[in-house]
Order: C-alpha cells, then structure tokens, then sequence
C-alpha cells in the first residue's frame, strides 16, 4: 500500500454500484510500482449527483476517473471535449482534467483491439462477426473500423434495437461498414468470419454452462479463426472452450480489461505503464 501523503494526486472510478470494480487493484499496483506518489479510489457517485460530483472533482483537483454505468453516457454532455473515438461509441469510459475543463476518451476501444494487434491477420480482409448489440458491442464495432476491417457483421435478437444500432452509424465512417443481421442468420456467417466475438452476457458466471453457439455452429468455425469472448469471469467461458476445440485462437475479456486501465493510466501520467503488474494484479482478483 502507498503512503497517502499531502501531496498524493488523486485518481479514481465513479459509478453506482462501484464496490465490485476491479479497477482499484489493479491501477493501485502500478501505481505503486511505478513509486508515484498517487492513489486511485472507489467514487461511488449517484445518477443524480453526476454533475454536482464533477464540480467537486474538479475543485479538489481530481487528475482524472474512469467512468463505469450507469454514468458512460450520462457524463458526455458534461464534458469540454471528447475524442472521436468515444464520440462514434456514444459513451466515455476515461476522463482527465484540464484548464478547460474535462476531457473524456472510450479506451474500450483501445483494450478490446490491443490483444488482437499482437495476432498477425489482413484486417482488410477480415469481416468480424459480433454477437450482441449493446454498450460493449459499439467499443467492439469501432475497434474492428480502427483495426481496418471493411466489413462488420453485428447479430441481435431485438430487431428494433437492431436498426436502431444500424441507424445510429449513419453519417459516419461505419454507415456502410455496419451489417446487423438476427440470430436466424448466424450459420450463414459463422463459416466465413475469422473473427467472431461474444459480446453479449451468455455464459458469464453464474451460468457458466450456457453459450451463446450451439456447439454444431461452432463447429462450422473455421480452424484459424478467433474467437474473443468480453466476459472475464469465468476464464475461458464455455463458447471459448468449444471454439478452442475447433482449433480457434482464443481470447477472453481479461486482456481488454487490462489494456482499457492501461491505456487510461497512460493519459493520466502521460508515461509508460507497466501492463504486466495491471494483468497480474487483475488476475489474481478474479
Ligand atoms: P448490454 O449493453 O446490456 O448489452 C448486452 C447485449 O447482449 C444486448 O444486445 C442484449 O440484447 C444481448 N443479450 C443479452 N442476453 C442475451 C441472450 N440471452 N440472448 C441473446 N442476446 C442477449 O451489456 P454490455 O455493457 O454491452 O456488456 C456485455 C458483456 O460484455 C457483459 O458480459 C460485460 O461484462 C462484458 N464487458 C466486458 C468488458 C471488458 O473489458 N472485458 C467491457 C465491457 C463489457 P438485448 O438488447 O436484446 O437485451
């Protein structure tokens, strides 16, 4: 534990509920293995207390937060700028302070790509198949864009929130990269995809024996595709298993976790952070 000094900037997360964030532990150790005379803190912050938290953050000279639900939306309008990234995900997951006022990126993106980056694929070639429709799915869509993929297929059960996913693209550079298709047209994807990701909660604890595939579809997987499922808990969920049995390339949400901190971290200390000591640290929390 660092000594908690009159001078020990502040950092922290800001969400209801907050107590089960694991981002404490883990920017808390590299924090102090880095020997900085910082501490990253549970801000847990009611819908209702956004704005006036902000404006308290900001007199006690907070460095900067994460942003975790119900406030990744809620928080845009409060901010002086956002980055484009976070602007074509609709959501800010990191904030820092500066004389204008807070600015706020989505590095989601960042850590949902940075385990992909290191496998050596076309990306040009590559038409992901993205399993889910919600929040985590948009960091998931503008990750592949940024990765190149000219092509990205999202499958949902709600066809209004569907097109409503489809609609929300339009005027950007993924209007005519987004395809949104229901589950019934799966096996027509599944065959051809080289990346396939689970974004929905099927299979995370405590139903760890359900899986979004049926394992007949996953069979139709082909052998050196990759299959990435954003759940980190259990490690691998059960769709990671099967498709690890077809000879898929497996990765599970630890690494996206890890690397979103990491790439927070670094904005607020602009330095290098020690990603390793973050990935033990979260390990051995969950
Ligand atoms: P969300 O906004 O609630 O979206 C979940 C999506 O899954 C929705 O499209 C939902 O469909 C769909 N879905 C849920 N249950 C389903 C079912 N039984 N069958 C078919 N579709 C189903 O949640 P989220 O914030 O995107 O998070 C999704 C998952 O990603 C969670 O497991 C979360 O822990 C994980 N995650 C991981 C990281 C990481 O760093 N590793 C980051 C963010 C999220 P409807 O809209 O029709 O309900």
């Amino acid at each position: 534990m660092q000594l908690i000094k009159g001078t020990t900037k502040l950092l922290g997360v800001i969400g209801d509920p907050v107590e089960h964030s694991l981002s404490p532990v883990m920017q808390n150790a590299a924090i102090a293995h880095l020997n900085l005379d910082y501490v990253y803190l549970p801000l847990p912050v009611a819908t209702e207390a956004l704005e006036v938290a902000l404006r308290g953050f900001a007199a006690i000279k907070l460095v900067g937060f994460n942003v975790t639900i119900p406030h990744k939306q809620a928080i845009m309008p409060l901010l002086a700028k956002i980055s484009p990234t976070a602007q074509m995900v609709g959501a800010v997951n990191s904030v820092w302070r500066t004389e204008r006022g807070w600015e706020g990126t989505n590095t989601d993106v960042e850590g949902f790509i940075a385990p992909l980056q290191e496998a050596a694929r076309n990306w040009r070639q590559i038409a992901p198949v993205v399993l889910g429709n919600g929040g985590a799915a948009r960091a998931v869509v503008v990750g592949c864009h940024q990765l190149g993929c000219v092509e990205i297929h999202v499958v949902g059960r709600n066809l209004e929130k569907l097109a409503q996913f489809k609609q929300s693209w339009q005027n950007t550079a993924l209007e005519a990269k987004v395809k949104v298709h229901s589950w019934s047209n799966l096996p027509s994807l599944i065959h051809q995809t080289q990346l396939l990701v689970n974004t929905t909660p099927i299979g995370m604890y405590p139903q760890v024996n359900q899986s979004p595939l049926e394992t007949e579809l996953c069979a139709q997987l082909p052998p050196n595709a990759i299959a990435y499922d954003l759940i980190y808990n259990p490690r691998p969920t059960l769709f990671l298993q099967q498709a690890k049995e077809q000879g898929a390339m497996i990765i599970d949400g630890s690494e996206m976790l890890v690397q979103q901190g990491a790439a927070a971290l670094r904005i607020w200390l602009d330095q290098p952070v020690p990603v390793e000591i973050m990935r033990q640290a979260l390990l051995e929390q969950l």
